[in-house]
């Protein structure tokens, strides 16, 4: 497989080559047609395998330059996994100059919400982002992509009231998406509200 195997665009392709991916790890290879297709995906995956490109690179691809409007939020238990992908996100959307922001607990609220004014990709810890939508200083209602990524994680750290609080404040028609280590009874009951009919992927 190559990543000139995907419907990908070219400067998305130019994104690759820079960033140095020569070839899709195997979670890519399964996850971009599929989210490029728009399903809903349950993903078994671990950190290292190359999941955060896996959906970072399709969710990319679908956005035009749109700054301020939030289209991609993707929910981490840390705040260094939110920077991390914020950053990976920035690096494949350089060429569609698409920009991504890390918003999480311990940091200045006001500095978050003066980048929220350029963002399209939102990568957030739980309890800020909470925040942030019950005071109404985030606007989710144009969200085309939600990803909870290390869902199991998200579960082991008790954040399961903050995930279906938040799930409350996204827009019903939208593409969803769960990466998890481990996919056992407790995650199939966390993404049954949250995904609609979903293909599993299992590595
Ligand atoms: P992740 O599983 O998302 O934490 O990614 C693990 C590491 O693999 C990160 O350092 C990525 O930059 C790197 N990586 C992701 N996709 C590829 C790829 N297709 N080729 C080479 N390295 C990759």
């Amino acid at each position: 497989k190559s990543f000139e195997d995907f419907f990908l665009s070219e400067e998305m392709l130019k994104a690759l080559r820079t960033v140095g991916y020569k070839r899709p790890t195997p979670v890519q290879a399964e996850s971009i047609p599929l989210i490029l297709a728009g399903i809903d995906l349950i993903v078994q995956s671990h950190t290292g395998s190359g999941k955060t490109a896996a959906f970072a690179v399709p969710a990319t691809d679908m956005l035009e330059a749109n700054p301020g409007r939030i289209e991609v939020l993707v929910l981490a238990p840390t705040r260094e996994l939110a920077k991390q992908s914020a950053a990976e996100f920035e690096r494949l959307g350089q060429y569609k100059e698409l920009s991504a922001t890390a918003i999480y607990g311990g940091a200045s609220y006001e500095t978050q919400l003066e980048a929220l004014k350029t963002a399209q990709i939102v990568t957030a810890t739980p309890g800020r982002l909470l925040d942030l939508a019950k005071r109404g200083d985030i606007d989710l209602s144009t969200l085309r992509i939600f990803c909870l990524d290390e869902a199991d994680e998200m579960l082991s750290m008790g954040f399961r009231e903050e995930l279906n609080a938040i799930v409350d404040f996204l827009p019903k028609e939208r593409q969803s998406l769960l990466f998890s280590a481990t996919v056992n009874s407790e995650i199939q009951a966390l993404a049954k509200g949250m995904l609609y009919y979903p293909e599993y992927i299992s590595l």
